[in-house]
């Protein structure tokens, strides 16, 4: 993908990601990178949705976030999206927002769990969420940092990025991502959608159990993996 395309593409991520209801404000940033270049695109920081331009976008250097092209200053939350690059070597693209009923999961520090097979179609576990950020991160390199409990949960939780393609960050809300802007801004309105089934779903019928995981199974491996034949192969 040329650089030019990569720009295009983050901005129409961008604006989809407003128009699908997931941002507010300017509450919610995409980025995209293309692995060759070693180079982020992502929104520029205080920017209008609806007033971005492909030659806005500022590109940042995967190994040590330099601007590498651009006037404008990148997201403030690209020290986040680049430790999901680092961390994370098969995603393509970051999306994050402070989408409403994930964001509650986040606050109230609970995982989104998977109770049926919306969820289990893109998810195969749980949406987990992270520990809290402790006050010298906060202090300190806080927007790595909200990167580094993302990357911590994984690996020391035992979850793959692949299959869980997204996290809630505690008291804060969700990150969601994938191999290109498409499956990411994807599963940026799945998380939100089954965010919200779960949160009726709970009201309904408090304590309910978690789907089979022969049913989430077979419904994730349909879409996803070696085995998948879901949709026109
Ligand atoms: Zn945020």
């Amino acid at each position: 993908m040329t650089q030019q395309a990569l720009r295009e593409a983050v901005v129409r991520a961008n604006q989809e990601i407003v128009s699908a209801g997931l941002v507010l404000l300017t509450w919610g940033n995409a980025s995209a990178v293309d692995r060759n270049s070693g180079l982020m695109a992502i929104k520029p920081s205080g920017v209008d949705y609806n007033d971005l331009t492909p030659g806005q976008i500022p590109l940042v250097r995967i190994s040590d976030g330099a601007v590498a092209e651009g006037e404008l200053k990148p997201s403030s939350d690209t020290e986040t999206h680049l430790v999901l690059y680092r961390s994370f070597p098969n995603v393509g693209a970051v999306v994050h927002t402070h989408s409403h009923y994930a964001v509650c999961f986040a606050q109230a520090e609970e995982p989104i769990p998977c109770l049926g097979t919306t969820h289990a179609d893109h998810f195969l576990t749980d949406i987990p969420v992270t520990r809290r950020l402790r006050p010298e991160e906060i202090e300190g390199a806080y927007e790595n940092d909200t990167g580094v409990v993302i990357a911590e949960l994984f690996s020391d939780g035992g979850y793959d990025a692949e299959p869980t393609p997204g996290a809630l960050v505690a008291q804060h809300g969700p990150f969601a991502w994938g191999p290109d802007l498409r499956h990411a801004v994807e599963n940026a309105i799945v998380l939100e959608e089954v965010a919200r089934m779960a949160y009726h779903t709970c009201q309904i019928a408090p304590g309910v159990e978690r789907a089979d995981r022969t049913l989430v199974e077979r419904h994730f491996f349909r879409k996803h993996g070696a085995g998948a034949y879901y949709g026109q192969q």
